[in-house]
This record gives structure tokens, sequence and C-alpha cells, in this order.
């Protein structure tokens, strides 16, 4: 997936530690099997060169994946929606970027959306709609290997452990010293933190447009689009999103940051079992706003208030 995976364990011998662990890495394998768009022969790579048309029979596990993400694109009126890989392509986002023509934009907007994707209800088949259709898993398959490398952990009788997938990170465990404090970057300057979480049994997700970011003739471009306009989601912030299943805060925290600060805060403000956190770039400075839920976590060392 492109990035790195640190997992500490708390176990009765290190032997035994270090066996949990390896179990988690292979879980963690499978699920690049199942969704990697980065290797030629991961489960979905092959549904998505699948000749236009043709059912395509899935494991169940990526089946249910797939639907799990549909119906988080649904929950987030489409702005979360891994069909972008026609977008992706349009922008030249996997490559040097590129400022698409209008044209280029209709007919990529055209075969984006989980939409140009038949999931049957019932049986374990898929078919791809349009030839320009693919699906980017970039959006959860971080969050959903966590999710499997959790599930080993606890297979192999691990209660306490800390998990960081290139940012992300799980805190696994209910006792006393299984607290895990987590800073959230600045979203310019990442190597600044403007606030402290308080992670138990949960996890913390980070989505932000100035983190990979190409630029093509003076514009910059982001990592993540618009399905509804095609674009790319301006440089507005950062959203972070605090779950207890790694996968939802995965996709929660891309949706929040195409829903942007507004709309994403009306969402969040409805939400109870998800904490939400917006950093806002204005002017030199940063905004934090955050939903109820989020509350809980916040370390209040400082002296920031609620806003919004
Ligand atoms: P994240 O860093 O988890 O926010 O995921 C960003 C990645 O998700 C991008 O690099 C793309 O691979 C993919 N992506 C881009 N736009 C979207 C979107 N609107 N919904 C779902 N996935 C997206
Ligand atoms: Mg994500």
């Amino acid at each position: 997936m492109g990035t790195t995976l640190r997992i500490g364990v708390a176990a009765q011998d290190r032997a035994g530690g270090i066996a949990a662990i390896e179990s988690a890495f292979n879980a963690v394998r499978k699920i690049d099997g199942l969704l990697s768009t980065w290797r030629d022969d991961s489960e979905i790579a092959q549904l998505n060169r699948a000749p236009v048309g043709a059912p395509v029979r899935l494991s169940g596990e990526l089946h249910a994946l797939l639907r799990e993400a549909a119906h988080w694109s649904r929950a987030t009126g489409g702005a979360f929606d891994p069909a972008v890989g026609a977008l992706v392509d349009a922008w030249d986002l996997r490559g040097a970027g590129r400022i698409p023509s209008a044209d280029q934009l209709a007919a990529a907007s055209v075969a984006t959306g989980l939409g140009r994707f038949a999931l049957s209800d019932t049986g374990v088949t898929a078919v791809r709609l349009d030839a320009a259709a693919w699906l980017d898993t970039g959006g959860f398959g971080k969050g959903v290997a966590l999710r499997e490398a959790a599930r080993a952990l606890r297979g192999a009788g691990i209660e306490s452990a800390i998990l960081n997938f290139g940012g992300q990170v799980l805190a696994l465990g209910s006792g006393a010293g299984d607290e895990v404090i987590v800073p959230v970057a600045h979203p310019l300057r990442r190597s600044e933190a403007v606030l402290r979480l308080r992670l138990q049994g949960r996890s913390a997700s980070t989505s932000s447009q100035s983190e990979r970011t190409l630029t093509v003739g003076g514009r910059r471009v982001g990592h993540i689009l618009d399905p509804r306009s095609g674009e790319p989601v301006p440089p507005w912030g950062s959203v972070t999103v605090v779950a207890r299943d790694p996968a939802v805060a995965d996709m929660l925290s891309t949706a929040l940051l195409v829903l942007g600060p507004e709309a994403g805060a009306r969402w969040a403000e409805r939400r109870s079992d998800v904490g939400v956190l917006f950093l806002l770039q204005r002017d030199g400075r940063v905004l934090p706003r955050w939903n109820r839920a989020m509350e809980a976590f916040l370390v209040t060392e400082t002296t920031i208030s609620r806003r919004g």
C-alpha cells in the first residue's frame, strides 16, 4: 500500500508477541492481495480490468468490502466514492499530473461513481459498466488492513497494542495503561502538532489535501477528488476522524475532506459515534473545529474553545 505499518504489542513473552505481530502482517498482506491497485494480481485489479459487461466472480470478502464502501458512499451523499479511477486518470494523479480539458473531464465524470459497477445483492459478482471506470481503494485500504490486523492480534491473544499505518493509528486495549496520545499535525507543516488526541480502543485517521500534491501549470492538484464536480478538493485544511472501526475512520476522513468544513460540520454534528476534528487554514492560521463526540478524545492542556 506504499507506506509503513508499525505494530507494538503487549504480550506474555517475546516469542508470543512476535508470532502475534507476524499474524497481523499476514492479515495485512491478505488485504493487499484483495485491495491493492498498485499490483496487477490483486483481486480488485482483476475487476478493474475486466471486460465491460462481463460478470466477475468476487471473493465473499471483497464483495463485502465493496458493499461496505457503497454504504458509506451513500451515507456521505457520494462524497466518498472509490469509483473515482476515471478521474484519477483524467487528472493523471498517478503520473505527473494534468489539467484535463472540459471534454476529458466530462467523459471521466460519466465513468465515475459506484453506479459504474453493478454489485449483485445476492451472489458475489460485480460487473464493470464503463471501459474507463475503475475502483481506487486508496481511501479505505489502510483502514480495512488495520481492522484485519487487529482481528489477527486478538486471535493471537493480544489485548493491548498500538498500530500505526502511515499515520493512521489504532489503539487496542481497554486497560488503564492502554491510552495512546496521538498528535494531530498542522495541515501544512506536518512536523508541527496542533492538537493531541487520547485514544483507547479507537482509531484516528487524518485526510488532508496538502499531503500529496502535484503542481500542474502553477496549479496545485491534490490526490482527493470530489466525485460530484470531478475537481480535486481545494486545500482548505484537514479532517481527523476517530472511530472504533479503523475502516470507518479512514473512509469518513476522506469523505469529510470532500464535503468541506461547512457541509462536513453539519454532517458530523448529527453523529455521536464518530469524533470529527476539522483544521481550517485561514490567513496563515489554523482554526480547529470539532463535533461533540470529539470532545471525549481531545487532550485539553491548551485553552482552545469549541467553535461552531
Ligand atoms: P485518504 O488519504 O485516506 O484520504 O485517501 C485518499 C485516497 O483516496 C486518494 O489518494 C485516492 O486514492 C482515493 N480517493 C480520492 N478521492 C476519493 C473520494 N472522493 N472517495 C474515495 N476515495 C478517494
Ligand atoms: Mg481515507
